[in-house]
């Protein structure tokens, strides 16, 4: 018997056949807006209202959106194999319906995973360029992987629940989160900031975003903020320097008002099982592959053929380097094209024990490399595709090292063992995130997360991440700066400041060193005005989306493994006219309960201004449990309650004015 089945986009108006008087009525159907914008929102329920508020996230988001026809043959490129591309892969695949088989990924290296990497063995050294600081709130990482299977436990669970497995029952926090004094920890307990600059904190919380165009931090904050413990906190943990772009800074500060009292003990933070390959990309590598994804490695792609009509602008043609030979992949207008611009780390120069890494890079050759330059040709063709020179044109500014420590016991790792939470070699949480050494000239932190962190590494080796933040100054103990040093000096300075330099030809034996020098570390915080970032699907644009670091989403901020994935599902609803939103970040921002413990926080614990009064009117109310740490005696309050009242006066004007 043959049997023949219905073309898909008649199957797909029978899904809908029922609905139909519902549908051809609706205002929102084949209209979702698939990027809300929480920010620009007055949160009410009108008559007109169907769709869940921006910020909404939950249950009542897990509906499949209706595609509005059918994308059987549509043929999916994505350009990179990052995290952002293999989300965009998993959309296509779960919201989109289109299968797995018309997705290809066109990859320039010969691994996927981009800059989520970990390598090496036991012998050569272990490399990772980075951890991993992660947050209970990405949320559109956690609802991918809610689905990928486990890296090593059975079906059905997921890499959500094996992260979940090891988080819940074992949790993440400091107790030695500053150093100083060669390897003196230091009183890592208040913020120090005065009240000018908790005032300015909250000022700039109040500015609007786009009166912040191309502004630095340094432009808007005091010296005294700049040399406070929250600085030295916040910079560290988040990589920001000094000179990075203010409105960054603000939308990190709502991105994660929610984890302010966990910034100095990181308690805030969770962290995988392994290093991110192993824990995130190999999983999902796998199950794309399952389903039928192909994955073209030493695969560049160098242009895009555009042309643009009355309705758009198209996409008709990849112009590629296969395996070096030059080719051109014809696009149709069913298809799509996902392209991952700019790179923060591409151009990685290596060294280890014995050798410094070689930098031939300067501001005058800087953002050649594929990343970069695909961005530069497509922003040639029209501004809607932003301006890529300002964050790839001042390495001085972008770059930092990270080094990577295989170690063997050694005085560095009974050192290491008087600043941990738990034994190192326990398999639980060991440092609880970076130690930063606040008298380090270069401003270095260092890590030692869960052992192992690769899964073949050795019971007896640990793997230490080490980063810094100043390039340009010579080290306190070795007089040059940190890209001028072979792996060998690094460790060197790094035993200076844990106070173990009379023990080094002991700690030199034992640990291998690996360094890697990123010119592009920090280029996505680079002081930026509106328009130099493309949107996802930049205007005109039918079949391409952009994603990754380079971006701009409406409130999400950079530098995180949640953003990419927020893009690439971004780039699918868009396309794809998806019955779908993609919600706005977490609103614990807004949530009263976050604000007024933030206010505490900022004021290292003593009650804020108004805390007095708002304490009496809640007092043996529902509502008593929203405020932050203990009730003060009753005589306190009464004195405190005159006080506060005419401080939260002087406070109102102040903003005011
Ligand atoms: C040192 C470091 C520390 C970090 N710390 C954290 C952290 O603590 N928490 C957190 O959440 N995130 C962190 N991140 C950020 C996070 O890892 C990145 O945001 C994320 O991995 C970026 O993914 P992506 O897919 O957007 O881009 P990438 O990973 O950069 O992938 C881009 C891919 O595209 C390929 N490609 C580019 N151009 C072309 C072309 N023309 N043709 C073919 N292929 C091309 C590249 O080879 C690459 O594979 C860190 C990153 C680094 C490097």
């Amino acid at each position: 018997m043959v049997r023949t089945t219905k073309p898909k986009n008649k199957q797909m108006k029978e899904i809908t056949s029922k609905f139909e008087k519902v549908l051809q009525a609706s205002t929102s159907y084949g209209k979702v807006n698939h990027e809300p914008d929480s920010s620009k929102e007055v949160q009410r329920n009108t008559p007109k209202k169907s769709m869940p508020f921006s910020d909404q996230i939950g249950n009542y988001q897990r509906n499949k959106g209706i595609p509005p026809k059918s994308f059987e043959n549509s043929k999916v490129y994505i350009v990179g194999s990052g995290i952002g591309g293999m989300a965009t892969a998993y959309y296509f695949i779960r919201d989109g319906h289109i299968p797995a088989a018309n997705i290809t990924f066109l990859e320039q290296l010969h691994i996927e995973g981009g800059s989520l990497d970990g390598a090496g063995n036991p012998t050569d050294g272990y490399i990772i360029r980075g951890g991993r600081e992660m947050d209970m709130t990405y949320e559109n990482l956690w609802d991918m992987f809610q689905d990928i299977p486990a890296l090593e436990m059975p079906a059905p669970y997921s890499v959500l629940d094996e992260y979940r497995l090891i988080n819940d029952n074992d949790s993440n926090y400091s107790k030695a989160r500053l150093i100083h004094n060669r390897g003196e920890v230091k009183d890592f307990s208040t913020f120090g900031l005065s009240k000018k600059d908790q005032l300015a904190i909250i000022k700039l919380l109040l500015k609007k975003k786009e009166d912040l165009d191309d502004l630095t931090i340094e432009d808007y904050f005091s010296t005294s903020f700049l040399e406070s413990n929250f600085w030295m906190f916040w910079r560290t943990m988040f990589a920001f320097e000094n000179w990075h772009s203010l409105l960054e800074l603000k939308l990190y500060m709502h991105r994660f008002l929610h984890a302010i009292d966990g910034l100095n003990d990181l308690s805030s933070l969770v962290f995988p099982k392994y290093n991110q390959y192993d824990t995130f990309v190999t999983p999902l590598r796998k199950f794309l592959q399952s389903k039928g994804v192909k994955i073209e490695f030493h695969t560049l792609l160098k242009d895009l053929d555009m042309h643009s009509n009355t309705e758009g602008k198209w996409v008709e043609g990849l112009i590629i380097e296969r395996k070096g030979t030059a080719a051109k992949i014809p696009i149709g207008k069913e298809d799509y094209v996902i392209v991952t611009t700019g790179s923060m780390t591409e151009d990685t120069f290596y060294g280890d024990n014995k050798t410094a890494p070689i930098i031939t890079l300067d501001n005058s050759t800087s953002g050649q490399s594929s990343g970069w330059k695909l961005w530069k040709n497509l922003a040639a063709k029209s501004p809607v595709f932003g301006k890529p020179e300002k964050f790839c044109s001042n390495i001085e500014k972008s770059s930092w090292e990270s080094v990577t420590l295989t170690c063997k016991p050694s005085a560095l790792v009974e050192k290491l063992k008087e600043y941990s939470v738990n034994d190192p070699y326990s398999g639980k949480t060991v440092t609880g995130g970076i130690i930063s050494i606040t008298d380090s000239n270069w401003l270095m932190s260092f890590t030692c997360n869960r052992q192992p962190h690769f899964p073949n590494q050795p019971d007896d080796v640990l793997v230490i991440w080490v980063y810094s933040l100043f390039m340009d100054k010579e080290g306190n103990y070795i007089k040059k700066t940190m890209p001028q040093c072979t792996g060998d000096e690094v460790l060197t300075e790094l035993c200076y400041h844990m106070g173990i330099i009379d023990q080094l030809d002991n700690v030199l034996e034992n640990t291998l060193v690996r360094t890697a020098f990123m010119p592009y570390i920090t280029s996505m915080f680079m002081p930026r005005a509106k328009g130099d970032r493309p949107r996802v699907v930049p205007e005109g644009c039918k079949n391409l989306g952009l994603i990754g670091q380079f971006v701009e989403t409406n409130n999400d901020v950079v530098f995180t493994m949640e953003s990419s994935v927020r893009t690439a599902r971004i780039a699918v609803y868009k396309l794809l006219n998806l019955n779908k939103q993609v919600p706005d970040i977490n609103p614990l921002q807004y949530d009263i309960r976050h604000l007024l413990k933030a206010a505490k926080t900022l004021n290292d614990d003593k009650p804020f201004l108004g805390e007095g009064l708002l304490r009496k009117v809640l007092k043996g109310t529902y509502f008593e449990h929203i405020l932050p740490g203990k009730e003060e005696t009753e005589e306190e309050h009464e004195s405190f309650l005159a006080e506060q009242v005419n401080k939260f006066k002087d406070w109102f004007k102040n903003i005011r004015s």
